[in-house]
C-alpha cells in the first residue's frame, strides 16, 4: 500500500510562510513539545478526535453511536474518555453541533500535489509557492520528499518550516527539494531550551551551520515575556546567525500569543498560559539583531 501524508490543515492564500502568495500545509507530528506551543493539535503523527466542550449541547447523540464507551452522558454531563477512542469517526457524523472533530487526515502524494496545483497561477504572478509547516514536516520527510520534488517538476518554490532537530542526513536529503527554509529557532542556551521545548539544541545549530551552504533561510524566533525576551538571549542569537552569512536572509521575532491553549483543551493537552513581550522589549530586541546587519522583518 502507498504510504500517505498526514495533514492537519491546508491554507490558502498565505502571505506569511515566505514570499509572495502561498499555500501552507500543515502536517501532523511534531518531535519538539514546546510548552507555548500554538499548534498542540499537531504534535501526534497521527488521527485524533478534538472535542469542544463549549459547543456540545448534551444531546446524546455520540454516546448512542460509540462503539467503545468512549462517549458518555453522567448526570447531565458529556464525557468523552480519549483513552476508550479508536478514532472511528462515527460520532463526527452525528454531532450536529460540530463539537467533535477529526484532526488529520489522509492524503496520497497524487491528491495533494493536484489539490496544490490548482494555485499555481497565483504562485507565478505573485512569485509565491508552496509552504509545509506543522508541526515539524521533517516527521514525514520520506513521503514529502515524493511530493515536493513533484512540485518542483512543475517550477513551483517549496518552502519548509522546520526546527531542524533531525540527523543531517535527513535533512541534506530534503534540500534537494526544497528552495526555502524557514528555520524555528526558539532559544539559544542548551539547557533552557531542553527545559521548554523537551529537546537540546546542539543538533539544531550544527544543522543551521551546515543548512546555509545549500539554501536560503529565513529565521523565525517566538519570544515568551520572561523565557527568552532578554537582551543576552538576543545577543548570542544574533551573534551566532549574523556570522552564518549570507544566507541568512531575515530574521523575524514572532511575539506569543495564546491560541495554543484553547485548542490544547480540544485534543486533551494541558497548556501553560504565558505573556507576550511588552512593544519596548520587543523593539530592543530587534535592534540588536539589526545591530548585527540582519535583516528583521517588520
Ligand atoms: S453529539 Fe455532539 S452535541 Fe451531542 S452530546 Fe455528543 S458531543 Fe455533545
Ligand atoms: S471517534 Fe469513534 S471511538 Fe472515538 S469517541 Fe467517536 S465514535 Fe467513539
Amino acid at each position: 500500500m502507498k504510504q500517505k501524508l498526514l495533514v492537519n490543515q491546508i491554507q490558502n492564500f498565505s502571505l506569511h510562510d515566505g514570499p509572495g502568495i502561498r499555500t501552507t500545509v500543515f502536517l501532523q507530528g511534531c518531535n519538539l513539545r514546546c510548552k507555548w506551543c500554538h499548534n498542540p493539535e499537531t504534535w501526534k503523527k497521527k488521527s485524533i478526535l478534538s472535542y469542544t466542550e463549549n459547543k456540545c449541547i448534551v444531546c446524546g447523540q455520540c454516546m448512542e453511536v460509540c462503539p467503545s464507551g468512549a462517549q458518555q452522558i453522567q448526570n447531565g454531563q458529556h464525557i468523552y474518555e480519549r483513552t476508550l477512542c479508536t478514532v472511528c469517526g462515527k460520532c463526527v457524523e452525528i454531532c450536529c453541533t460540530e463539537a467533535l472533530e477529526i484532526v488529520g487526515n489522509d492524503y496520497s502524494v497524487e491528491e495533494l500535489s493536484e489539490l496544490l496545483l490548482r494555485d499555481r497561477r497565483l504562485y507565478e504572478i505573485s512569485e509565491g509557492g508552496v509552504t509545509f509547516s506543522g508541526g515539524e514536516p521533517m516527521m514525514q520527510a520520506e513521503i514529502l520528499y515524493d511530493l515536493c520534488s513533484r512540485l518542483q517538476e512543475e517550477h513551483i518554490s517549496v518552502a519548509f518550516e522546520t526546527a531542524l532537530a533531525f540527523p543531517w542526513k535527513a535533512i541534506h536529503r530534503m534540500t534537494k527539494c526544497v528552495d526555502l527554509f524557514l528555520v524555528d529557532f526558539k532559544i539559544f542556551d542548551n539547557e533552557k531550551h531542553k527545559e521548554y521545548t523537551g529537546t537540546e539544541n546542539t543538533l539544531i545549530k550544527e544543522n543551521l551551520k551546515k543548512l546555509v551552504n545549500y539554501r536560503p533561510i529565513m529565521i523565525r524566533i517566538p519570544i515568551i515575556k520572561g523565557i527568552n525576551d532578554e537582551i543576552e538571549n538576543a545577543v548570542v542569537t544574533a551573534d551566532f546567525l549574523a556570522a552564518l552569512g549570507k544566507n541568512i536572509k531575515s530574521v523575524e521575532l514572532l511575539p506569543y500569543h495564546d491560541f495554543g491553549v484553547e485548542k490544547a483543551k480540544h485534543v486533551g493537552v494541558n497548556q501553560q498560559m504565558f505573556e507576550a513581550p511588552d512593544e519596548k522589549q520587543l523593539e530592543q530586541l530587534k535592534e540588536v539583531y539589526r545591530s548585527r546587519k540582519l535583516n528583521v522583518v517588520e
